[in-house]
């Protein structure tokens, strides 16, 4: 059966052959479509390939001082996730101040500094001790909040998408590759605004491991390569207002920095 005989066979069946593909997202792009649905990609460093980037999950407190400061108990607390769609990405290169612009509906507008691990190879039910065998590098990222929306909805018992999934709330750098960096179990993660510490920790902080963290996705969702993994902040996350500069740093990968327009 050639290419062309493919899709429309596909097409006969309605979408639902095509979006439940092996490869998801690869029948989609040679699809004759009505109109054109940009791909998420972030550059790879080192290579003239992308990442292309599937899912984006974020662990939720995943430091003890942070999930204090939330108001939950870090110690009896299992791990637990969310997700941003692929849209929230917005690649800051290195080097450069990105414009950042500040969200619609907030009041309360906060940064989260945090690891990214971004998955290679993917998998169902992985345990934690081969779990790092399928990252294929590392970034850095925020995780930016409607803090005052996020914490409204959770009073209500309410999905907090509205505060945490909303357009270019994931401002990431380039990914990594594993050779490039090693894995990251240790080392110092900080944000400035304005030159100011505000948040200052270790990696080796984190409640749930990188590891633990794929562990224990996989157990929930099948993982795949191009998904993405926001590794969780630690404490004293806080505010930014318009012209506010953001400088976050992971001992290991080059600074990423956002000024609020
Ligand atoms: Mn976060």
């Amino acid at each position: 059966m050639d290419r062309r005989n493919f899709f429309q066979g596909s097409a006969l069946l309605g979408t639902g052959a095509i979006l439940g593909c092996a490869t998801p997202g690869v029948a989609q792009q040679a699809a004759r479509t009505p109109f054109a649905v940009p791909a998420t990609y972030i550059p790879i460093v080192g290579t003239d390939e992308l990442f292309p980037v599937r899912r984006i999950y974020c662990i939720g407190r995943n430091y003890a001082a942070h999930a204090r400061e939330m108001g939950s108990d870090p110690t009896r607390e299992p791990p637990f996730f969310f997700q941003k769609p692929t849209d929230a990405i917005q690649h800051v290169v290195a080097g450069t101040v990105a414009d950042h612009p500040y969200p619609s509906l907030t009041k309360n507008y906060h940064y989260e500094a945090e690891l990214v691990a971004a998955i290679g190879k993917g998998g169902r039910n992985i345990p934690v001790g081969k779990a790092l065998e399928h990252i294929y590098g590392y970034t850095l990222g925020l995780d930016m909040t409607r803090r005052d929306l996020q914490r409204f909805m959770g009073d209500q018992k309410k999905p907090w998408e509205i505060g945490k999934s909303f357009d270019k709330s994931a401002p990431i750098g380039a990914v990594h590759k594993l050779a490039q960096t090693g894995h990251f179990t240790q080392g110092a993660i900080w944000l400035k605004v304005n030159g100011q510490t505000k948040q200052s920790a270790n990696l080796n902080q984190m409640i749930w491991s990188v590891a633990e963290q794929i562990a224990n996705l996989s157990e929930a969702f099948e993982l795949f390569p191009g998904d993405i993994i926001y590794s969780g902040t630690p404490e004293n996350v806080g505010p930014v207002v318009v012209g506010d500069v953001i400088e976050m740093h992971i001992d290991g990968l080059p600074n990423l920095s956002v000024k609020i327009v």
